[in-house]
Order: structure tokens, then C-alpha cells, then sequence
């Protein structure tokens, strides 16, 4: 039995069989075997893809229609595309194995179709080079990926949310991340979904963990190899009370949010997926106060279309019945990649070109997402909030975008909420400090205290080694949100705060004295901040305490 301790993502207990995830190794620049050998190879590692293909696409079609089953087609196309294979066999005479030979073919018809006007040729490009990955990792004789078929703990070193997504939430029971950070967007999207969950720990990945047991201890942040049958007894009891625990807050469902002394104030959720409106309801959330939809972005393989967005938003709004719902507009770049966006490789992810930046460049696409959110705003009480904002023109854009998207949808006769509420994220330092002004041209604001602590410190909030620099209590932040706060109000338009920071028990105090009019946090937190927030009595905090 070994114990290794690490950092808290989420709390709770796992107790399951370890899984490690398989990370692809980058494929070098190498000598083959001479062009001919180094063809059969590739040959023969494409019919193997083109049956794996054949294989997903008969199981897609069964499970989830032709629509969804076309991508497995698609893919064989471009595996047996002839202009690809010409490339591979050009490759080939550079005297170059067959690995490095398809990935450079891979990349190559990449970069043409990501030079091409039409957006459906351009997202050809990331299929391309999941087709070209595909091929060599038969070439490697490596298993396709990593597989969870029963209640595991995933062990790996990090992990793109878009790869958690992939596997079956119900059976993920706990996840290790030997580097990670517990402010990156995959652990917030493990808090979202409640899976136990650590972060830097000092254990090797290495596959021969595969199958043995393991126990996450939340609380503790440790993690337990091969327990012996005490240990287990005694984390079962643990799991068991800490579970009734969670029954015990059930006691304020359905109770309003209400300080000691009768200040009432909101919780909302925060939601990656459509489908997680109803863990917020079952946690009695009060509304949504972010839903990060580049989840939708991220989960699919192309742009997602008007009408699909349409169909996940107005799934949030008519469940949450008349309860305010606020979705935010595409926040990529920085930690969350699509392939298909084709970003460039930046020196300084953070600081680049992301969200309301993208956004502004690539203007059909937020037109797109801004149509359908007005679609779905005749379901339901909805609100759009815009990430990332650093300059009033900005804000202009999005006014101008938003008229041209209702101008639009009159002109094709479907109905819209007109006065739909549009606010902005202050998570720069600038949006704080200009806060009095831009205050005055939208409906609300919310804090994304994450992105505002990394940029207000000037650290990484991805960076592991700097993770216990990270201090977001840190005086500066805190007054750049009371700032907002001020200004807010004397504007007339509420303030949230939707970054982790909300869910701080230490903090809450503060953020109730200052007049934060809205909470958005996991659903997991909704219960037990309301618990928090009976016992607090807003005449005894001192604001200088936190600032001063
Ligand atoms: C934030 O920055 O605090 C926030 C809520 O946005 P995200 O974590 O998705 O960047
Ligand atoms: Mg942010």
C-alpha cells in the first residue's frame, strides 16, 4: 500500500479499479526501411483504419443515426483519398518511416483545407489529421486510446477536457492528475461533473498501475495505491457518511438564500452541457448564472450549427421554467484548443487570441451562435455574456452583432425576445478598472475571478509549479471586484461573480457585505453555500478586513 498527496480538485471519495490514461507520443523525423517496405506498412495500416472506420460507423448508425455515423464515412474517404496517399508516397521517397511519412501528408492537406473560404472545407482540416492519426497508431500497433468500461479511477498526467468527455461520466469515479492544476478548465469541468478528483502528485505514470485499486481521499487530497482490506473498510465507512452528509443538506432545498440577519441573495449554476441542467435543479439552483458553451464547440467535430445550438440552449431555458438562465458566448483559446478553429501555436496562449477576440475576427461565427441564443430566447428567460471584454468597442461589436442577428431571424419570420439582456464578463483587470463605463452599456456583469486572478497576478492559472502562488484572496483582486461591484450599482445593473472564487467559504462574508447579488457555482456547492450563508450576519463583517 502507497499513499501519495497531492492537491484537491473536487472532494469526495473513490474507491475503483485504476485506468492510465494513454497519452500519444509526438512522431519524429526518423530513417526507414526504404520507400517500398515503408509503403506496405502504411498499406497496411490504412485497411486496418478503414475497417476500424467501417466498424464505428455500423455501431454509430445503430446507436445514434445517420447524421452522427456520416463523421466514420467521411473519415474513410479521406483515408482512401488518392491525393493523400501521393503525398505519403512523396513522403516515402525522402527516405522517412511510414509514421512520419502520413503525419507529414496529414499536416499538409490540413494546412490546404484551413486555407479554404468555405467553412465546411476548412473543418475538413482537423479530420484530416485525426484520419492521418488514426493510421499511425495502427502503424505503432498502439490500442486505440483508452478505454473505460466499468467504475475506474483515470491516472494521468493531464488531460484535455475534451478527451474526459469522452468517456462515460457515470463510470469515471475519480481522477488523478499527476500535473495539472486545480484552476484549469478540465478540473472545473470535474468539479461540474462531481468526480472525486486531485492534482500534483509526485507518482510516475506508468501503465503497470493498470488494474490495481486505488482509493481518492478528497479530503485528505491523498491517493492510496493497493489498499490493504483495512484501509478499504474504512473508506467505505467514510464514503458512506459523507455521502448521508449530502442527503443532510437536502434540508434547504426549496429554501430562499438568506444571510443571518436577512439579506437574501442567489445561487446560481454553472453548467458545461445541456444535459447537466438537471443536476442544477436537482441541487435547487436558483438559475444558470454561466453556461460555458464552448462545451457544445468542444464536444463536436465541426462548427456547430444554428440549429443545433438552438436545440441545447432552448433545452436549458424551457427547464429551467422562467428561471434566469445566462449563457455565455464562445470562450475558446488559451487551455481549451478545437481542432477545428485551426489556432495557431502562440508563444502566449493566455494572453492571445481567444474569445471575444476570435469572435470579432471570425464574426459569421459568432453571428451564427447569436442567432440561434435569440432563437432560444423565446423559450424561456435568457441572458448573453460575453467573455474576455477589455474595451468599450468591443462592447459596440457585440450591440452591432446582436442587431444584425435579430434583423436577421425577423427577416426570416421566427420569434425572439428583442429586449434580451446582454451583459459582459469582468475578468481583465481593464473591464474592472473600466467598469463605471462600460457599466452603462450592459444589462449585468458576473466576475470570472479565475481568469481575473491569473491575469491580475500574473500567473498562469494552468501553471502546476506556480499553484501555490495562485492566491486569488490576494488584496488587489479583491478590490478590483469590489470596484466592479460599486460600479455596478451605481449604474443600476446587478453583479455576479461565476469563477471559483464564488464557492470560497472564506470570502463569502465579503462578497455578501459588498452586495454581490449572485453566486454561480457547481451544482454540487448550491446546498451547502446556502447552508454557509444562514449562518452569516453581514453587520459583523468589515470589508476593510479583506482589503485593507
Ligand atoms: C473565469 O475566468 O473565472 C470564468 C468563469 O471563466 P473560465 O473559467 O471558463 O475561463
Ligand atoms: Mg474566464
Amino acid at each position: 500500500m502507497t499513499t501519495y498527496d497531492g492537491n484537491r480538485i473536487f472532494e469526495g471519495y473513490a474507491l475503483a479499479k485504476i485506468v492510465v490514461y494513454k497519452k500519444k507520443e509526438a512522431v519524429v523525423r526518423a530513417a526507414g526501411q526504404g520507400a517500398d517496405k515503408e509503403f506496405e506498412r502504411f498499406e497496411k495500416a490504412r485497411e486496418e483504419t478503414v475497417e476500424a472506420l467501417n466498424k464505428s460507423y455500423n455501431a454509430a448508425l445503430i446507436k445514434l443515426g445517420q447524421k452522427e455515423a456520416q463523421l466514420f464515412e467521411t473519415h474513410k474517404l479521406l483515408a482512401e483519398d488518392l491525393d493523400f496517399e501521393d503525398e505519403v508516397r512523396a513522403n516515402l521517397e525522402e527516405n522517412v518511416t511510414a509514421e512520419y511519412a502520413v503525419t507529414a501528408a496529414g499536416d499538409a492537406l490540413a494546412a490546404i483545407f484551413s486555407a479554404m473560404e468555405d467553412p465546411y472545407m476548412r473543418a475538413r482540416s482537423a479530420d484530416v489529421k485525426e484520419v492521418a492519426e488514426r493510421i499511425v497508431s495502427f502503424l505503432k500497433k498502439e490500442t486505440q486510446g483508452t478505454v473505460i468500461n466499468e467504475p475506474s479511477i483515470l491516472v494521468c498526467e493531464d488531460l484535455p477536457s475534451s478527451e474526459l468527455m469522452k468517456f462515460d461520466a457515470k463510470l469515471v469515479k475519480g481522477i488523478v492528475f499527476t500535473k495539472g492544476s486545480s484552476n484549469s478548465h478540465v478540473a472545473i469541468l470535474t468539479r461540474m461533473l462531481e468526480i472525486p478528483a486531485l492534482c500534483g502528485l509526485d507518482l510516475k505514470v506508468d501503465e503497470s498501475l493498470n488494474n490495481h485499486f486505488g482509493i481518492i481521499d478528497g479530503t485528505k487530497a491523498d491517493f492510496i495505491v493497493d489498499p490493504d482490506s483495512k484501509t478499504i473498510t474504512k473508506y467505505s465507512k467514510l464514503k458512506t457518511e459523507y455521502e448521508a452528509n449530502k442527503e443532510l443538506l437536502k434540508r434547504f432545498i426549496g429554501k430562499e438564500t438568506l444571510t443571518q440577519d436577512g439579506k437574501k441573495t442567489k445561487i446560481y449554476c454553472n453548467i458545461a452541457s445541456s444535459f447537466e441542467v438537471e443536476n442544477a435543479l436537482k441541487n435547487d439552483a436558483e438559475g444558470i448564472g454561466l453556461f460555458r458553451s464552448e462545451f457544445i464547440y468542444l464536444e463536436s467535430s465541426d462548427y456547430p450549427s444554428e440549429d443545433e445550438q438552438f436545440e441545447h440552449y432552448k433545452r436549458v431555458v424551457e427547464a429551467m421554467n422562467g428561471k434566469e438562465v445566462i449563457i455565455r458566448t464562445l470562450d475558446i483559446g488559451a487551455d481549451k484548443k478545437i481542432d477545428y478553429f485551426n489556432l495557431p501555436d502562440e508563444e502566449n496562449p493566455a494572453l492571445g487570441w481567444r474569445s471575444i477576440r476570435i469572435c470579432k475576427d471570425r464574426p459569421d461565427i459568432f453571428l451564427t451562435q447569436l442567432q440561434a441564443l435569440y432563437r432560444a430566447s423565446a423559450y424561456g428567460n435568457l441572458a448573453i455574456m460575453v467573455p474576455m471584454i477589455i474595451s468599450s468597442s468591443e462592447i459596440k461589436f457585440i450591440h452591432q452583432m446582436c442587431e444584425m442577428a435579430k434583423e436577421n431571424l425577423a427577416s426570416r419570420g421566427l420569434p425572439f425576445n428583442k429586449d434580451l439582456r446582454v451583459g459582459i464578463m469582468v475578468e481583465t483587470p481593464a473591464a474592472a478598472i473600466m467598469s463605471d463605463q462600460f457599466a452603462k452599456d450592459v444589462s449585468f456583469f458576473s466576475v470570472g475571478t479565475n481568469d481575473l486572478s491569473q491575469y491580475t497576478l500574473a500567473i498562469d492559472r494552468v501553471n502546476p509549479n506556480l499553484a501555490s502562488s495562485f492566491n486569488p484572496h490576494h488584496k488587489a483582486i479583491l478590490r478590483l471586484i469590489k470596484m466592479s461591484c460599486e460600479n455596478a450599482h451605481k449604474a443600476g445593473i446587478p453583479i455576479g461573480i461565476c469563477g471559483e472564487l464564488g464557492r470560497d467559504p472564506k470570502l463569502l462574508p465579503f462578497f455578501l457585505k459588498i452586495g454581490i447579488d449572485e453566486l454561480s457555482v457547481s451544482p454540487t456547492y448550491v446546498l451547502s453555500l446556502r447552508e454557509q450563508i444562514s449562518h452569516i450576519n453581514t453587520a459583523e463583517v468589515k470589508v476593510e478586513d479583506y482589503i485593507d
